[in-house]
């Protein structure tokens, strides 16, 4: 089952010729998700291939940098025509500042627009084998991070081992793995303790847009595959970092560390570290032991399993 992540922005506040403002796209299976829009979101989604078939946009707050791509996306995605229905999940308090900008100069999009509100722990979206789950962070406006987390999945079936059992190859063996004990010709029960190992975990990402170190970050998601974090600033400027509600690079991989996460993605850089970012990996890296990267706008990531 893949599980694609797409940065399509990893600009801070102000892009820069290199870098587009904030927005990640994430592909699972069917499921298209986008993860903030920030100015020039659909000419991103064009230029890296992702299409706009996303059914769900998952806001972290409402600065410009991050949610200024939405009139532009759904304008061209009522010119294609579409009919399928969007949701837009928000922090709470932000619906009406939302909607200005769903229905921005008077716009109707041709296709239904639900504005779903969300706080820390709650499921915003939840489907068959995942779902997306919003935490509290701390921004200066009303912000969550979004956190991406697959239910786990079925321990492995122990083939051999069943056959050994006696349990004849076919439907049998997919009851056992579907967790009911089988009766063999015999009058032998066989248990799916027996031959089915220990549930495995499913992947998890968690995203949280701007913010100071947050402590329910740690907590969203058990050693999250990714973290993608906001690192603005380097060390050098700690002090603005704490002042206007973003983070260090440094902070960022504290928090990757404590949360045991396989990899950190840098986001958000400040325009001024255009060209030098080598700071804020160095920095990252003296903290945190896992992979460490900076991605470009257009970086693809696959996740693979934690056990494959
Ligand atoms: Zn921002
Ligand atoms: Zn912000």
């Amino acid at each position: 089952m893949p599980l694609r992540v797409t940065f399509l922005g990893t600009a801070g506040a102000i892009p820069t010729t290199e870098r587009n403002p904030s927005s990640i796209f994430v592909a699972r299976e069917g499921d298209q998700l986008l993860f903030d829009a920030g100015e020039g979101t659909q000419r991103q989604m064009m230029r890296f291939g992702t299409g706009f078939s996303i059914s769900h946009l998952f806001v972290t707050h409402l600065h410009g940098d991050h949610v200024l791509g939405i009139p532009g996306l759904l304008q061209t995605m009522a010119f294609n025509d579409r009919e399928e229905p969007l949701a837009i999940h928000a922090p709470r308090g932000t619906r009406r500042q939302l909607k200005s900008l769903v229905n921005a100069l008077g716009n109707r999009p041709s296709f239904p627009v639900r504005i779903n509100e969300v706080g820390d722990g709650d499921v915003a979206f939840s489907a068959d084998e995942y779902e997306v789950r919003a935490f509290e962070t701390d921004h200066d406006a009303r912000s969550v991070g979004y956190a991406l987390v697959e239910d786990d999945r079925k321990g492995r079936f122990d083939r051999e081992h069943a056959e050994e059992l006696g349990v004849p190859v076919g439907p049998k063996f997919s009851k056992l793995h579907a967790g009911e004990s089988v009766e063999l010709e015999d009058g032998t029960v066989v248990d799916p303790e027996q031959v089915v190992g220990e549930p495995r975990p499913g992947r998890s990402i968690v995203y949280t847009g701007d913010t100071r170190p947050a402590a329910a970050t740690i907590e969203v998601a058990d050693d999250p595959d990714l973290l993608i974090h906001d690192a603005t600033f380097a060390d050098d400027r700690a002090d603005r970092a704490a002042k206007t509600a973003h983070s260090t690079a440094r902070q960022a991989a504290e928090i990757a560390t404590r949360a045991g996460a396989d990899r950190l993605a840098l986001m958000h850089l400040s325009s001024r570290y255009a060209g030098h970012t080598a700071d804020h990996l160095e920095q990252a890296r003296e903290v945190f032991d896992g992979e460490v990267f900076l991605p470009d706008d257009g970086r693809e990531l696959e996740i693979s399993y934690p056990d494959s």
